[in-house]
This record gives structure tokens, C-alpha cells and sequence, in this order.
């Protein structure tokens, strides 16, 4: 995919502005929120979640939160007009990664209604067995939500954040029943966007099983990407 077809130009009175919004598919347990950190590094684009952003409003007792909490427990989605509206204050940004947002085609036509277009989609695909023993591992910080994995990418020292030094935890939807649900609801709700965005002629396949730097390198590998990263740095 040419990048320059991709980003969008806008000429303002003597300045060109591009725009890179990527959206990050794939089902819980992908490595979504993972390599959005890395792509919010190494790119400098902001990275949204709509879960974490969920998490957030549950935790400071938000009205929309408090309302979300009990989807999120099932494992269900809840309903767009919560996080459409926990979502729409986020999207002034010309460069971000969307990770777990739209999730089902309404929300993908709300979005184009605000006229909010993605430029690029990355569909991390994994095996059910990846899956499982990543879910299953997971452990995120309390205070400043890094992500690790008992196995793979375990703390220094033993469930304490090795950034900030704050207790790690479990994701209560992480247990293996809800796992089951979230799993059932992407395939029935998600997945039909992977056709959407494959029509637009914006989809990029990641076979993403292996470990997070051959995932990486994997994304950092496409030409778009790597286009994206020159222009940027002409930038600075
Ligand atoms: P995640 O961290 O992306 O796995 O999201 C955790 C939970 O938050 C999901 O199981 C849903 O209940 C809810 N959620 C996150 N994003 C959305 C969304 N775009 N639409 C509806 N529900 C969402």
C-alpha cells in the first residue's frame, strides 16, 4: 500500500498537514494494546484504547463507566452510545492508534459521520492456543497500566510494575469464562469489519503469533509505515 495515497493532505494557507490514524484489530489476547504502546513510541502517535479508556471511567466512577461495568464483566460490548461518547472527545488528533474502537459497523459509521477516517488497518491474527496462554498470563500495572505476561514479559520483581513500582493485577474479564465471551462476541460482532476495511483497500494482514519484536518488525516492515516514518522524521 502507497502511503501517500493513504494520508491525507490538507492545505491550509502555506502548510501541508498529514495525517496517520491506524487502527489495530484482532481478538483479545492479539497483542493490540502492545504494539499500540510500541507504535505510540516509535512513531509519537497518541494511543487510544477504548478499553483502557473504559477502565478509566469505572475506576474514577464516571456516570458512562458505571453504566459500561456490567457489559464489561459479561464480556459483552456495551452499548455504542457510551463509547461513542467516552470516544468522541479523544479523536481531535491528527495521528493516533485506535486499538479495540470501532468495534462493529455502527460505530465505524459513527465515526465517519464525524468525518473520521482510518488511513491504515493492522489485523493481528493469532491462534486460539496463542490466545489462551496470552490471556491467561496477562498482568497490568495498577497506576500506570503497562502490560505484562507471567511467562513472556514478567516484572523484575514479582507482580509489582517495573516503571512505577505499583502492584500488578488480573483483569477480571481476563478469567477464562468471560475469555470464552469476549472471544464468541468478537467473532459475531468484530470480524465483519475486517471485510469493510479489506473493500476500502486499507487492510494489512499481520500473522501475529510470534513474539512482540517479530510482530514489530513485522508492521515496521510495510511500506506505509516505513514511508510514514521518513516523512516524520523530515518533520522533526
Ligand atoms: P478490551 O480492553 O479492548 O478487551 O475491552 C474490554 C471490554 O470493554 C470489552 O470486552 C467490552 O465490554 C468493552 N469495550 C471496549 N471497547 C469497546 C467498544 N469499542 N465497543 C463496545 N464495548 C467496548
Amino acid at each position: 500500500m502507497d502511503l501517500s495515497k493513504k494520508v491525507r493532505l490538507r492545505v491550509g494557507t502555506n502548510k501541508i498537514k498529514f495525517t496517520m490514524k491506524i487502527l489495530i484489530m484482532g481478538p483479545p489476547g492479539a497483542g493490540k494494546g502492545t504494539i499500540a504502546e510500541m507504535l505510540q513510541k516509535d512513531l509519537g502517535v497518541m494511543h487510544l484504547s477504548s478499553g483502557d479508556i473504559l477502565r478509566e471511567a469505572v475506576k474514577e466512577n464516571n456516570p458512562l463507566g458505571l453504566e459500561a461495568k456490567a457489559y464489561m464483566e459479561k464480556g459483552v460490548l456495551v452499548p455504542d452510545s457510551i463509547i461513542i461518547k467516552l470516544m468522541k472527545e479523544k479523536l481531535n488528533e491528527d495521528n493516533f492508534v485506535l486499538d479495540g474502537f470501532p468495534r462493529n459497523l455502527a460505530q465505524v459509521k459513527q465515526l465517519e459521520d464525524e468525518d473520521i477516517k482510518v488511513d491504515a488497518v493492522l489485523n493481528l491474527k493469532v491462534s486460539e492456543k496463542t490466545i489462551v496462554s496470552r490471556i491467561s498470563g496477562r498482568r497490568i500495572c495498577t497506576k500506570c497500566g503497562k502490560i505484562y505476561h507471567l511467562q513472556n514479559m514478567s516484572p523484575k520483581k514479582d507482580a509489582i510494575c517495573d516503571n512505577c513500582g505499583n502492584k500488578l493485577y488480573q483483569r477480571e474479564d481476563d478469567k477464562p469464562d468471560t475469555i470464552k465471551e469476549r472471544l464468541k462476541t468478537y467473532k459475531e460482532q468484530t470480524e465483519e469489519l475486517i471485510k469493510y476495511y479489506s473493500d476500502k483497500g486499507i487492510l494489512n494482514n499481520i500473522d501475529a503469533d510470534g513474539n512482540k519484536e517479530a510482530i514489530y518488525a513485522k508492521i515496521t516492515g510495510l511500506q506505509w509505515i516505513k514511508k510514514r516514518k521518513s516523512k516524520l522524521r523530515a518533520r522533526s
